[in-house]
């Protein structure tokens, strides 16, 4: 059989899912993506759709646990860990403090920016390639801060952004007010970040779904894989309730169910769900234009043509999507404290999307091929960088089926590095 003629399933019709079809279809591979609710129906749907070379603070960063352990007291704080006895969780928690250095920090920051940086080339490809549009903008994005803290944290940031010669400028209130006329500042103060983009997050996974599928690309929706046909460590098929389907290599892209399916063919994942919420409204008559991270709340504020999005909030609270009022309304309210247009902000708290970042202990997604299966390829944990780094991801996994990777670019993303 020709290498091209292979058939490739893929597990997951999120971000990752779906930029792994659309590679795996340009290079010639027959693609059969099963996704077991409705495409974009995990956390790619409603999140705040930020390309983010400026994220490159991996999750565990210095700090983060005494902060972590602070907000766990604080029922309206943007960080929660269900109390429960769960030995994963237990693991993941051990590795994610043995991450939380300086010295990880310092390992990871310019590779985490390169790669955000090489996915939005990528996307600017796909734009044009598809002609789909998914409201891609390239305006950067801005950190507001209003206590001497949130400047701290900013300051700090701009200087490792200068390690790594990450664009990166301080503002100062009539420099935000010149940047963004739109926007009602009433923070004392910002961090700018111009390399950043931001596109409509649900219109980018489903356009791109509906593009592949014109395209010969077979996608079947409401079609959970339940299990695996193995022959001699190979997946030689999927399980469906309907009917297997035959295959030559499985790429597992189903975000924070992975290690549910994984534990199916003895593979553990360390990834743990964590849940955010986020809430979109109309754009008042004035809109602002950049994308905003409020500093010491934690939440972001996306301009989405017509809407404004405003997300935040980390649970650790497992498989759940249940919505937890209390720390919508802590997003909702912190917004009047950085900006001026949204004081009578009137939303019911039950109506928030919520979805599950998948996260690894390092804040390093795994692309990687196991020891345990000879042709199963995991594109998972991307946590808070999913859609930032979904056409990076896809292209790599793509590049990892042709045999195209080099070992030295797929090494910071192997499942052995957890070993
Ligand atoms: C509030 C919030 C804000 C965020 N903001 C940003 C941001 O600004 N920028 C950014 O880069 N990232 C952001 N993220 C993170 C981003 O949403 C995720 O990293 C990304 O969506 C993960 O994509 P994925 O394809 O891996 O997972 P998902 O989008 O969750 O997709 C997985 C899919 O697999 C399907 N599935 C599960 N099990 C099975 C099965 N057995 N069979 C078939 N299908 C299955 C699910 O139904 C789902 O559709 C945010 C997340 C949240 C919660």
């Amino acid at each position: 059989m020709g290498e091209r003629s292979k058939t490739i399933i893929v597990i997951g019709g999120g971000a990752i899912g779906v930029c792994s079809a659309y590679y795996l279809h340009q290079k010639g591979y027959r693609v059969i993506l099963l996704e077991k609710d409705t495409i974009a129906a995990g956390s790619s749907f409603g999140n705040a759709g930020f390309i983010t070379p400026s994220h490159f603070i991996p999750l565990p960063s210095p700090g983060i646990i005494k902060k972590g352990l602070r907000w766990m007291l604080n029922p309206e704080s943007p960080f929660y860990i269900k109390p429960r006895a769960d030995r994963d969780l237990l693991s993941w928690l051990w590795k994610f403090r043995g991450y939380a250095t300086s010295e990880h920090l310092h390992k990871t920051m310019r590779y985490l920016r390169d790669i955000n940086l090489a996915s939005r080339e990528l996307y600017r490809k796909i734009a044009m390639e598809t002609e789909l549009d998914f409201g891609l903008q390239t305006l950067g994005l801005l950190m507001l801060y209003t206590t001497e803290v949130g400047a701290k944290e900013c300051h700090e940031m701009a200087t490792l952004a200068r390690e790594i010669d990450e664009p990166a400028e301080l503002l100062e209130p009539q420099q935000i007010r010149k940047l963004d006329p739109g926007l009602e500042n009433r923070a004392a103060g910002g961090l700018y970040f111009p390399n950043d983009a931001h596109l409509n997050p649900a219109a980018f996974v489903t356009g791109l779904a509906e593009y592949l599928q014109k395209r010969g690309v077979e996608v079947y929706t409401g079609t959970p894989v339940t299990d695996f046909v193995i022959e001699n460590h190979t997946v030689v098929g999927v399980k469906t309730p309907e009917k297997d389907y035959r295959c030559d290599e499985v790429i597992l892209a189903n975000g924070a169910w992975a290690p549910l399916l994984s534990k199916k063919l003895g593979i553990h994942l360390p990834i743990q769900p964590a849940k955010g919420y986020s809430v979109t409204i109309p754009q008042p008559t004035n809109p602002q234009k950049i994308p905003l991270i409020l500093t010491e709340a934690k939440v972001a504020i996306t301009p989405l043509g017509d809407s404004i999005r405003f997300g935040g909030t980390l649970e650790l609270s497992g498989i759940d999507s249940q919505i937890n009022p209390r720390r919508v309304n802590a997003i909702l309210k912190a917004v009047p404290r950085y900006i001026g247009q949204f004081d009578q902000l009137q939303v019911d708290p039950m109506t928030a999307w919520s979805g599950m970042r998948p996260c690894t202990p390092d804040g390093l997604p795994i692309i990687s091929r196991t020891s345990k299966i000879s042709n199963l390829i995991i594109a998972a944990g991307h946590a808070m960088i999913g859609i930032s780094l979904a056409p990076f991801t896809g292209e790599l996994v793509a590049r990892i089926v042709s045999g195209e990777a080099s070992p030295s670019e797929i090494a910071p993303l192997r499942l052995e590095r957890f070993a």
